[in-house]
Parts: C-alpha cells; sequence; structure tokens
C-alpha cells in the first residue's frame, strides 16, 4: 500500500471537472490551498477542492504536487461556498471560477504579502500650499487636493487618475511623504454633516435593527432622495461594532467624489478595487481586507469576492445596473452572488437603488425582501414635471426641436444648466451617397460605420474595427458623401450654433477617453463652468448636478420597438435616471421627451406615473407571460464564422436538450441573435425558461457535458448564460 494520499485539485481550464494530484500527506494541503502541479507540458497553479482515499485512475499514472503555496486555505469557508455555488449555478468550470475570484498575483503563486498598505500624505510643507505656489503645475494640484482630504492609498489615487509621475515630483519636493495604513492616526467621522430627512432616519433605523443576520433589504429611492446617506450611517453602526462593510458601485459610479464623500462621513480609511488597479495594488487591497485592516471596502462588480475578516454589510449601490453582470467567460451576477454571499455569511444586504431591476423589486413586493422607500428628495426639491414634444411636422435645427430650443433658452437665460440626452456618440450613424443610396459598412459585422468626424474616422460601434473616411462612393464614385443622423458630436457642433453665448460640455466614451477627463468634465460641471451638458448615458447616472434644471432626451423612439422583453424595464430606469438629474437643488425643474409616437402606451405611462407604478405594470405582463423574474431564464449561445456550423451545433444540441428535458422546462428553438453577426462571427441562441428554476439546472448539468462531447462543438464557441440580461 501505498503511503501517498490523492488530493482533487481545480485548474483554470475551461472543462467542467477536476483533476486528481498526488501527496505526502494530506495535513499539510488543506482543502482551499494553492498548489502547483504538472498538467500536459505545463505546470499550474490549482486550488485543493477535496482529499481522497483514492483515485478513479491507475495511481501509477496520477502525478505528484510540485508544491504547496498555503499553510491555511487564502478565502474563508463562506467564499469557497459562495464560489462552489456560482460554478453550479452559473454551469462554469470550477477552476476557473477560483481563478477569477483571485488577485493575479495570487493565482501566479505568489505569496499574500503581510505588508501594510501604503499611503500617501501631505506633509505640513504640502498643507502650507496654495495654487499659486504650484503655477500651471494641474496635475500636482490635483494630487495635492486629493490628499487635503485625507492620506490616500495607490488604489484610490490612481482611480483619481493620477500618474505615478505626479506622485514622484511631489515626494521629491518634500510636499508629500509615504506612511502605512496602520501609522495613521484615526480621524473623527464628519460632525457638520446635516442631520437625516425623517425619511433617511426611518430608513437607518430600520437598517440598524436588521444588522444582526442574515436580511435583504431594497432601498428603493427618488433620485436625490439621499440613499447614500442611509449607506453612510449604517456603515458608521457596522464599523463602531468592529466588523466591515463591503460596498459595491457601478463601474461609473467610482468616482474621486463618491470616494471623498465616503472618507468624509466615516473618517476611516477605504480600500478601493476597481479594474485600474495594477496586481501589487489589488493584492495589497484584497490582503487589507482579509486581516480587517480596512473595515471600508468599495469596489466593482469582481470585489464581490474579496474576503473579510469580519463581514458586517454588504451594499449594492444602483443595484440595477448592467455592469454588474459579467458578459463574458464566468457570466455571473454580482448582484445575485451578494445575495448568496450575504446568506452564507450570515450578514444584511442593501440593495439600493432609485429604479429597482424588475427581479429586485419582485421579490421586496412578494415580501421576500424588505422594502424600504424615500419617496422625497432630501434637499426638499420637487421632482421635476414631465412634457412631451410631438416631433410630428416640427420644424428642426438637426435633431432639436423649435419648441425645445425655446425651452432650452428660457432656462439658460435663468441661469440655469440644461442637459441634453442622446445615446449615441460620434458625428453621424451613416455615411451614405447622396447619389446612388451607398453606404460605408462594417463587413464584418453588416452594419454601418459610424462617423467620427474629430478623429477622423469611421468607426464600427460593435467590432471597434476603424477605417479612413472614403472621399468617394465605393459604388458609383460620387463625392456627395452625406452624414445621415446625429450623434453626440454632431449635436454639440449644431447646439454651439444655436447657443453661441453658452459654454457646451459633452460627455461621451470620446470626449472621457483620457485617462482622468471624465472626473475633470464632472468637477467642472458641479464648478458651474457649463451651462449646457451633452451626452450619452454616462451622464444619467448617479450624479448630482446641482444647478440643472431641464432635462432633454432626444430620439428615444427606437427604444419603444425593440424586441427585448426588457425593453419597458430598461426605458423606464433610463428615463427615470436621466431626469433624476434635474431640479436636484431644489430648483423647479423639467423634462422634455422628444418623440414621434406621444400616444405610445409607454410614452404615455412614463408622462403620468412614477417608476414603481410602471414596473408593477410591466410586472404583470411578465407575469401572464412566464418571463423572469417569473421564470428562469437561460441562454445557449454559440458564434462561428460559418452561419452552418452554428445550425449543425444547434441541431444537435437541441436534440439533446428536448430529450432530456422534463415537462415544465419550456425550450425555444435556436435563431439568430438580433445581431446576426458581430465581428465576423454569425451568432445564435436558445432560449429555455422555466417557472422552476432546480429543474432548469437540472436538465443543465445532464447536458452541458453531452453537448460538449458532441462533433460540432469544437467547431464553434458556445456558452450558457444564465439568468442573462441581453436578449
Ligand atoms: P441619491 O443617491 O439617492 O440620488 P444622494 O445621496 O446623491 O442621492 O443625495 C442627493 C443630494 O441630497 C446630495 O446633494 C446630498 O448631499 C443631499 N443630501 C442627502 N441627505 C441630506 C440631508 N439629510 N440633508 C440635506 N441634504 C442631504
Ligand atoms: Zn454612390
Ligand atoms: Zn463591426
Amino acid at each position: 500500500m501505498s503511503t501517498e494520499s490523492i488530493i482533487e485539485v481545480a485548474l483554470p481550464v475551461p472543462m467542467r471537472r477536476t483533476f486528481d494530484y498526488k501527496v505526502d500527506s494530506l495535513t499539510h494541503c488543506a482543502i482551499g490551498c494553492r498548489v502547483q502541479v504538472p498538467f500536459g507540458r505545463r505546470v499550474m497553479v490549482g486550488i485543493v477542492v477535496a482529499h481522497k482515499d483514492t483515485s478513479d485512475w491507475p495511481i501509477e499514472q496520477v502525478k505528484a504536487v510540485e508544491t504547496i503555496f498555503d499553510d491555511v486555505p487564502l478565502w474563508t469557508p463562506n467564499i469557497d461556498k459562495l464560489l462552489r455555488w456560482a460554478s453550479q449555478y452559473y454551469q462554469h468550470p470550477v477552476g476557473e471560477v477560483f481563478h477569477h475570484a483571485l488577485p493575479k498575483r495570487l493565482r501566479m503563486g505568489d505569496a499574500p504579502d503581510a505588508s501594510d498598505i501604503e499611503v500617501w500624505r501631505l506633509t505640513d510643507a504640502g498643507q502650507a500650499l496654495t495654487i499659486h505656489d504650484l503655477g500651471r503645475a494641474k496635475k500636482q494640484w490635483k494630487l495635492l487636493s486629493l490628499l487635503s482630504s485625507g492620506p490616500q492609498d495607490k488604489g484610490s489615487i490612481t482611480a483619481a487618475g493620477v500618474a505615478k509621475a505626479t506622485i514622484d515630483a511631489l515626494l521629491e519636493k518634500q510636499w508629500i511623504e509615504q506612511a502605512t495604513l496602520s501609522d495613521l492616526p484615526t480621524q473623527k467621522p464628519d460632525s457638520d454633516a446635516p442631520p437625516p430627512t425623517t425619511e433617511q432616519a426611518i430608513a437607518i433605523t430600520a437598517l440598524q435593527r436588521h444588522l444582526d443576520g442574515f436580511h435583504v433589504t431594497l432601498l428603493e429611492g427618488v433620485t436625490g432622495s439621499g440613499k447614500t446617506r442611509v449607506y453612510l450611517d449604517v456603515i458608521a453602526d457596522v464599523i463602531a461594532a468592529g466588523k466591515q462593510a463591503l460596498i459595491l458601485v457601478p463601474e461609473i459610479g467610482l468616482t474621486p467624489q463618491t470616494l471623498a464623500r465616503f472618507r468624509k462621513h466615516l473618517g476611516v480609511h477605504i480600500a478601493v478595487i476597481h479594474s485600474g488597479l495594477n496586481d501589487s495594488e489589488r493584492l495589497a487591497a484584497w490582503q487589507a481586507a482579509r486581516t480587517g485592516q480596512v473595515s471600508v471596502i468599495l469596489g466593482t462588480r469582481s470585489a464581490i469576492f474579496t474576503p473579510m475578516k469580519n463581514p458586517g454589510i454588504i451594499i449594492i449601490d444602483e443595484e440595477h445596473d448592467a455592469s454588474y453582470k459579467q458578459q463574458d467567460g464566468f457570466r455571473y451576477h454580482g448582484r445575485d452572488l451578494a445575495v448568496m454571499r450575504a446568506k452564507n455569511e450570515g450578514i444584511s444586504l442593501i440593495l439600493g437603488s432609485a429604479t429597482p431591476s424588475f427581479e429586485s423589486f419582485q421579490n421586496a413586493l412578494s415580501g421576500r425582501y424588505h422594502h424600504l422607500q424615500l419617496k422625497h428628495r432630501a434637499t426638499g426639491g420637487v421632482m421635476p414635471t414631465m412634457n412631451v414634444v410631438d416631433m410630428r411636422q416640427q420644424t428642426l435645427e438637426g435633431p432639436l426641436s423649435a419648441p425645445l430650443i425655446q425651452t432650452m433658452q428660457k432656462h439658460l437665460d435663468a441661469g440655469n444648466q440644461v442637459l441634453v440626452f442622446l445615446n449615441r456618440r460620434g458625428f453621424s450613424p451613416v455615411l451614405l451617397c447622396h447619389e446612388c443610396g451607398w453606404f460605408a459598412e462594417c463587413g464584418r459585422c453588416e452594419r454601418p460605420y459610424t462617423w467620427h468626424k474629430n478623429q477622423r474616422r469611421l468607426t464600427c460601434h460593435h467590432c471597434a474595427t476603424e477605417r479612413p473616411i472614403p472621399h468617394q462612393c465605393e459604388q458609383c464614385g460620387s463625392t456627395q458623401l452625406l452624414p445621415v443622423g446625429h450623434g453626440t458630436e454632431r449635436l454639440q457642433e449644431v447646439i454651439e450654433t444655436q447657443f453661441k453665448d453658452f459654454e457646451v460640455a459633452r460627455i461621451d466614451r470620446d470626449s472621457t477617453r483620457k485617462k482622468d477627463s471624465f472626473s475633470r468634465i464632472i468637477a467642472d460641471i458641479q464648478d458651474g463652468k457649463y451651462q449646457i451638458l451633452l451626452g450619452t448615458q454616462m451622464l444619467a447616472k448617479g450624479h448630482d448636478f446641482g444647478k440643472v434644471s431641464l432635462v432633454a432626451m432626444l430620439d428615444i423612439d427606437g427604444a419603444l420597438f425593440s424586441n427585448d422583453f426588457r425593453a419597458g424595464e430598461k426605458i423606464s430606469q433610463l428615463l427615470t435616471q436621466v431626469s433624476g438629474r434635474a431640479g436636484r437643488a431644489g430648483q423647479p425643474a423639467q423634462v422634455v421627451l422628444q418623440t414621434h409616437y406621444p400616444e405610445h402606451p409607454w410614452v404615455q405611462q412614463l408622462m403620468t406615473e412614477d417608476y414603481s407604478a410602471i414596473a408593477k405594470d410591466l410586472l404583470k405582463e411578465r407575469e401572464q407571460a412566464l418571463l423572469p423574474p417569473f421564470a428562469s431564464l437561460v441562454m445557449v449561445r454559440a458564434e462561428a464564422s460559418q452561419d452552418n456550423l452554428v445550425r449543425r451545433f444547434f441541431e444537435s444540441a437541441e436534440q439533446i436538450i428536448r430529450q432530456h428535458a422534463p415537462k415544465d422546462v419550456m425550450i425555444m428553438p435556436a435563431s439568430p441573435c438580433s445581431m446576426t453577426k458581430k465581428a465576423g462571427k454569425y451568432r445564435w441562441q436558445m432560449p429555455l425558461l422555466s417557472a422552476q428554476r432546480a429543474a432548469l439546472q437540472r436538465l443543465l448539468f445532464q447536458c452541458t457535458g453531452l453537448i460538449e462531447k458532441t462533433p460540432e462543438a469544437p467547431k464553434v464557441r458556445w456558452h450558457i448564460d444564465v439568468d442573462p440580461i441581453e436578449t
């Protein structure tokens, strides 16, 4: 008998299975620890998932573990449980799930650093500086003003768009110095904050009462109702009890402004986890959370996997935001994992939004979640009035109707700011030949190129392919190429011509490409440097622009005719969020919606009802049609460069699924995605629906392995998307 023992290891490979290896002794190789093992001709770092007595493989074929990296697992049993659950629920190989949840340096086998988090803070000399001492060194000033709110770690500094060179320059001048987190004296929480409003106080008390175990609360608060203040007071309680808070914000919500607000109110250091960190910074933040060195962790989607020593609460801000869903590889939903994690940890979870996802809303209505509402704005301001401009037969300046131009003028003359929303970047979405109708099209997606005039390029918004602007029609040689339709760049030209006396800021992915330009523009808007703000949905989210009294929404008609069963939910969220930028400082405010379909039921509803009422109504339709959240949806998707490979894949996949499907799972035939061709690939999908989540899960367990083994499967790229948000 061999003295060796067998362990089962999860490796980051796209196979839905684990692998057996030999170790000398199980006692030094605990479940959850990292090991290095030979795999094929490579070596890989994997996670021990089980100890076994024997292997199903002949023992001489089982290879030995090369290195054991950890004495104790890197994450808690609760995180381990969460990841295993996620692997099953999302039908994703467990090795890849584990891999995803670890900072890169740990995935490579590095030791988690025991060292303290490094921070930068102002020296006395730095504190005494004024902007005049710096002249034109704008970046240095930016870092100095950032540090004036308190010491910051590297993650926070990079989140604010400050480069290493700037840090070095200030270190050299001895205006800032390096310290470690544990050197810092504790700051006082902000005592000049205004008292919570009555509604806020009620919500805070209710939430504080639930801090003792697993509870999910939907905090539904209208835009400007001060949800953040509610979070902050609850977090302060959690910290006082010696526990930690994990807060997730949407990708775009992690601005220096948000951070400064948290830091000022709570008076503690905050670990920031986002995609802009380098590997060491990410590991340091992860480690600080794991060891309990920081009590507040603020991050985007993937921060949900951050271990905590003393977990106290999880908060998901803007819980409806699409950026919580990972759209490739391990396709998880950060919010749904948060529910599972809070349950495993036995702690409270707050889901906050002015426009809750229908999933969360339904859970609140049915009583599964607590439901707290903030119906009034914290500043006392009233919600804006809603108006429609019937676009039919209007005189237009570009996409602006005459009545809208008049209204804009009125608000501007009164000294207010105006926000114009157009969800299409670039100059024009089509460039076509006036002689023959030819238009420039991306061959890989079979969609028109968008003309980006500033960048002098045509860009495909679906696959990012770019090409120079043609001087002539490629079909008839004519030089009369015309832009058709308006994107934000062109709208900017129109607005600048119409409103010569006012400053215009454009906010979209193009205008904010440079590292810190987004937060800079946001700060300039808040300072009142611009009177007209125009942009895409980047403008819609969470920002507090005090002087906006008019919000205009152009060109939403396309959304009224979408095939997506979530179209009604999405458009009401968007409209409510964009409108929510108006009147936040208490001034009377107005929203203008331009449409060619003023009688459309959604338009009618959006004008007269609030989000809750619309959501309740649309939920009834979902219930009748047996769509999510009343049924579980799973999408099987496949793509390949030849259409017939995809067809054949689905022929056999569908057959397998039908053979195993119980009656309560509805199988829809595979069909081309709404964008059939993207980046040169033909794309199809097959929806599976069931009111019995468990039945659907069982079916997937039975079928994924079988589908994987079909001869058609290796010829396509296929995946399963559980609870897809794109349909
Ligand atoms: P939400 O996230 O719910 O849209 P915010 O948290 O951004 O709202 O708050 C909206 C505005 O109200 C902010 O300017 C904030 O400073 C202010 N505010 C929040 N709570 C209070 C309060 N209790 N008293 C006065 N102003 C408040
Ligand atoms: Zn032509
Ligand atoms: Zn393309």
